[in-house]
């Protein structure tokens, strides 16, 4: 049994938590979105099967938090919907755990990373009883696991990147999750934090709960996810990463900015951001 599987089993013994339906942990149905007039997603219907590692692939500005929203209820779609084992976010929450982006979070906010990880388990409370010692025990074996137990009383304000992410990892781990989406967890920190997310990624998935991760860096897509949605505005393709991360799938999500470096059947992919796109355009028509 890994460590994930332990501390998912031991606390499985307290949990109130009633089992999910037997429905699938995430049903993307036809969801339509626009900001005021604009539309940023069309149509976009996919279904999530449980136990995998499923990556929201796509350029900037293609709608991968703009989904994420929606799924989580902080955004009313247009037309279709979003349901998490068969429900609204609002019904099913308690089986959802949720990693944002470590830039959308106020980390000057005074509190402590036990705090943090402590507080992803205040749903599971009730409304009059405080964490007492078995909670704060608990939070710290889910600092343990992602190797930072140490700095369980240190201000999050005085944490590196990689510190940071991993207490919204550890976080996540304390909420007990079915089902985790994470936003762009891997951006911005060093290889033995992306290592230590990945392992403990791998955990869950061992443990049977199923993640989603917006994920930004192509090259890692085939090694990291089983599953892969590829989206721009609309969704290019879904499925098993073998069968849907191919040139032909990727290249019309990414459009013209997409590079292959093609290496004896092996591919990799090196995609320019659109600001880099629009220069060497720029360039070749200036003749320079
Ligand atoms: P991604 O996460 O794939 O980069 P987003 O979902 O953040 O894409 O954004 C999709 C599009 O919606 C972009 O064109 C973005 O500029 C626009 N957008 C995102 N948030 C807002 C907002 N709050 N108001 C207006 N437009 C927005």
């Amino acid at each position: 049994m890994t460590t994930t599987e332990a501390t998912l089993t031991e606390r499985r013994s307290f949990r109130d938590t009633p089992a999910p339906p037997d429905a699938a942990p995430l049903d993307v149905r036809g969801v339509t979105a626009a900001y005021r007039d604009q539309p940023v997603l069309w149509d976009v219907s996919f279904t999530v099967p449980p136990g995998q590692l499923v990556g929201i692939v796509g350029p900037n500005g293609a709608g991968k938090t703009t989904l994420l929203k929606i799924v989580m209820g902080l955004m009313r779609p247009a037309a279709g919907q979003a349901l998490i084992y068969g429900q609204p976010f609002a019904q099913a929450r308690r089986w959802v755990g949720y990693v944002p982006q470590r830039g959308s979070v106020d980390w000057d906010f005074p509190t402590d990373a036990l705090d943090v990880v402590q507080m992803g388990r205040y749903g599971r409370l009730g409304w009059f009883r405080r964490p007492g010692a078995e909670e704060r025990r608990r939070a710290l074996a889910c600092l343990e696991q992602l190797g930072i137990a140490h700095l369980a009383g240190r201000q999050i304000s005085q944490l590196s990147g990689g510190q940071q992410q991993r207490v919204f990892l550890a976080r996540a781990l304390a909420q007990d999750a079915r089902l985790y989406l994470m936003d762009e967890p891997f951006a911005g920190v060093d290889f033995k934090t992306e290592q230590a997310i990945l392992a403990l990624l791998r955990e869950l998935r061992a443990a049977g709960r199923t993640v989603i991760v917006v994920h930004h860096d192509l090259e890692t897509v085939g090694d990291y996810f089983d599953r892969v949605v590829l989206l721009n505005g609309r969704l290019v393709a879904e499925g098993p990463v073998g069968e849907v991360f191919t040139r032909e799938n990727v290249a019309a999500a990414y459009g013209g900015s997409v590079a292959f470096l093609s290496d004896e059947g092996m591919w990799g992919v090196v995609v320019a951001d659109m600001d880099g796109a629009a220069r060497s355009e720029r360039a070749a028509a200036n003749g320079g």
